[in-house]
């Protein structure tokens, strides 16, 4: 009888123990309780972030395996947010799905930006639950070393 072989990243003891965070970076509060809901009942921690500025400290600070990055934010742009961490090497493995009820952002705007995905609103749940699940897994897997030297070292500093 054949068996997988290969990790299974998403119930190894230490995925057990440590949640996968995915933060939703999202201003508009109804979209970010349901996108949250949606990602808790996948078994993910959900961290929230209502501007860029505080998505951006959160991503530098939790180092999620996933953003949903709303694109239209009240201070800077979610492009931008993502321009940022993707420009920096300790947050550039972290994966960024865009998401935006104008499809002109999904046009280009936002690959350019970095975003690993664009994602369109009104969100698809079903469309939705799998691209959160092939991209944890890609965010997990990016992390793989920096993750065991960070919960073996001291706090990493920023
Ligand atoms: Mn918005």
């Amino acid at each position: 009888m054949p068996h997988s072989n290969g990790p299974s990243l998403l119930h190894n003891k230490k995925s057990a123990d440590t949640p996968i965070q995915v933060l939703v970076a999202e201003d508009n509060l109804l979209n970010l309780k349901l996108i949250g809901a949606i990602i808790t009942a996948q078994g993910y921690k959900v961290l929230e972030a209502t501007t860029g500025l505080l998505g951006l400290e959160l991503a530098r600070r939790h180092h999620p395996a996933l953003i949903v990055m709303d694109i239209q934010l009240p201070d800077i742009s979610g492009l931008e947010v993502t321009r940022l961490l993707k420009a920096d090497v300790d947050t550039a493995d972290i994966a960024v799905v865009g998401t935006s009820a104008h499809l002109a952002a999904g046009d280009g705007a936002t690959q350019e930006a970095g975003c690993d995905a664009f994602m369109p609103k009104p969100i698809k749940i079903s469309d939705f639950i799998e691209l959160l699940r092939s991209l944890v897994i890609r965010g997990a897997a990016a992390k793989g070393p920096r993750g065991v030297e960070a919960a073996n070292g001291p706090e990493p500093v920023a």
